[in-house]
């Protein structure tokens, strides 16, 4: 390949990834030459060596001379600026962005921001953050709104247009398939990109491996061989190669329902933690058992995969405590935060409702389920019809199959759990076709409306950080991107929910859960509206892909940082041999 063709696809992203700014990844090695590290991680992580093939066609002479310049310029900003604070106030104040939201209660959980700002957004990031009037092509008043970063659902099942929009009007602006997953994990990256109302990702599942592997009838979950019959070892190894090779594709962790695949080894699960302890990412784990019954407990489940990610190291999160422990919920909270503080990363989440949802022919269903659940067939409700179920009835829908509402979560379950600081909000969701369980539409305003103004179980602000901050946390370490997302300051990717703390309310019911929440007034994805008014914007798709570096990125992140890790090893051990002290060993 010529030189000059070699440097037209180096300018490649600045031409074709944005109208408004240079590529991710170029922008990636401008930062990583100016020393800021984490941004060039971000804007790395982002860049997709695809669209750079199919963009090279683009390339002339004319572009590569304009945006030439514009890397020069941006280069010395980057390693002048910070330099330079006085110089960039008046500029800021100057500039006109393309959008303003003024006058909001801008309330930030990571650096505990809650004041009156203005916020001034441009090429989709938050830009400035000010108490003085800022001047933009698009002004929005929201004075008494709350201004808060958009919200991340970790447990989002509904992964299309009809479920995006209810997620929208709830204030979600990430929706994440975290623990039944997905497989295989391109494909369905490549079904959303650009088609999405908002941002969308995926872990690879054990679940969908598995049925894959052994060719379980089940659609979304299994409902015959990969519950009834164990896996040959053979059926495990091409199980983990399909696990290894959606990690390759970007999947965000691992997704495990190990209930639903009730057959599946211990040493299975453990050596599958391993898999992501080795590859620096998360396990999403619906545990073994839930309820109280022994053997087969709850506590029991989440003991196992306590251990098996202290034995790996692997970090681990598990879903739905409250569906799960039910009654015994405070003793798995302990669990998990005594764990916390002996160093295991791990950490929880639940949906605000006391009642969980699943397929009836599923293997939650199994002879026992009345015992260990602790309700019956009358606590049943079949969601096709909204009726509540009997024997008979009980015995015809599981041959047919089909989603069931099950009411076993007490109450104070479900408030001891919302009112817990760590434990995130997720919503579990799934409607279709109108029908489905009320978490799907209205989970975030829910704790919004009910657990925080009316019951006052738990503050703003902690509700706020259980909803943005903890789930951007708790994928970052794997998927750098997330770190501009759950909190507001300048840089972050503009990703909003602004909403009216005084009415903000649920509206779907176990009876009507196609409803969209209340008092969400306005929803920014990327710097998009995608709710103006309490109203979906039609016709914009701003949803982005949130995934882990791709290989190619991996290389290039190498390449750039190579030199640098090498500096801080030969430092260490510069100065271990001269001063005899203990130098930590921790690297990237
Ligand atoms: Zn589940």
């Amino acid at each position: 390949m010529s030189n000059s063709t070699t440097s037209c696809r180096l300018r490649r992203g600045l031409m074709t990834q944005s109208v408004i700014g240079p590529g991710d990844r170029d922008l990636g090695i401008a930062y990583a030459k100016a020393g800021r590290r984490n941004r060039a991680e971000e804007m790395i992580s982002k860049f997709d060596p695809v669209r750079e093939l199919n963009s090279m066609r683009r390339c002339t002479h004319t572009y590569f001379r304009r945006y030439m310049l514009i890397e020069t310029v941006l280069l010395a900003a980057l390693i002048i600026g910070p330099f330079m604070p006085v110089l960039s106030v008046p500029a800021q104040s100057a500039a006109e962005f393309d959008i303003v939201l003024a006058n909001g209660r801008v309330m930030d959980p990571e650096s505990n921001l809650d004041a009156v700002r203005n916020i001034g957004i441009r090429a989709g990031k938050i830009a400035a953050i000010s108490a003085r009037p800022l001047r933009g092509r698009t002004v929005v008043d929201v004075k008494g709104l709350v201004v808060a970063p958009g919200f991340i659902d970790l447990h989002s099942h509904g992964q299309d247009d009809e479920n995006y929009r209810y997620k929208a009007r709830d204030g979600v602006t990430t929706a994440l398939e975290l623990e039944v997953g997905v497989s295989p994990v391109a494909a369905w990256y490549a079904q959303r990109d650009g088609k999405s109302l908002i941002n969308f990702g995926a872990t690879v599942g054990h679940i969908p491996a598995k049925m894959a592997v052994m060719k379980d009838t089940g659609a979304f979950l299994p409902r015959d061989n990969a519950i009834n019959r164990l896996s040959t070892p053979d059926e495990v190894r091409q199980i983990t190669d399909l696990i290894k090779q959606g990690l390759d594709e970007g999947a965000l962790g691992i997704g495990f329902g190990i209930n639903y695949v009730p057959t599946t080894t211990r040493a299975e699960v453990f050596d599958l933690f391993a898999v992501a302890a080795e590859r620096g990412v998360a396990n999403y784990v619906h545990v073994r058992h839930g309820g109280a019954t022994e053997p087969g407990s709850g506590v029991g489940a989440v003991q196992e995969v306590l251990s098996d990610a202290a034995a790996t190291g692997a970090s681990l999160h598990i879903v739905h405590i409250t569906s799960v422990c039910l009654r015994q919920t405070a003793t798995c909270l302990s669990l998990i935060e005594g764990a916390a503080k002996r160093g295991v990363d791990v950490t929880t989440e639940a949906y605000p409702y006391t009642a969980t949802q699943t397929r009836l022919e599923s293997a939650i269903y199994n002879d026992g389920w009345q015992e260990s659940l602790g309700i019956t067939f009358k606590d049943l409700q079949w969601v096709a019809t909204g009726e509540r179920l009997t024997a008979e009835t009980f015995a015809r829908y599981r041959k047919e199959g089909g989603s069931v509402i099950g009411h076993s979560i007490p109450e104070e379950i479900s408030r001891l759990a919302a009112a817990n600081p760590r434990v995130m909000v997720a919503s579990d969701g799934l409607i279709e076709n109108r029908q489905g369980h009320p978490r799907g539409a209205g989970t975030f305003a829910r704790v919004l409306g009910v657990y925080v103004r009316e019951q006052k179980a738990l503050s703003l602000m902690d509700a706020i950080r259980k909803m943005t901050l903890l789930p951007a946390q708790r994928l970052e370490k794997a998927v750098p991107s997330m770190r501009a997302k759950g909190r507001i300051k300048v840089g972050a990717d503009a990703d909003l929910a602004i909403f009216d703390p005084a009415i903000v309310i649920d509206r779907a019911t176990f009876e009507q859960p196609a409803q969209y929440s209340e008092g969400i007034r306005h929803v920014l994805v990327g710097g998009i509206f995608v709710v103006r008014d309490e109203k979906i914007v039609e016709g914009v798709k701003p949803g982005k892909a949130v995934r882990r570096p791709l290989r190619d990125q991996k290389r290039l992140l190498e390449q750039l940082f190579f030199g640098q890790s090498q500096n801080v090893a030969q430092k260490r051990l510069l100065q271990k041999s001269t001063s005899g002290n203990e130098v930590s060993t921790e690297t990237r």
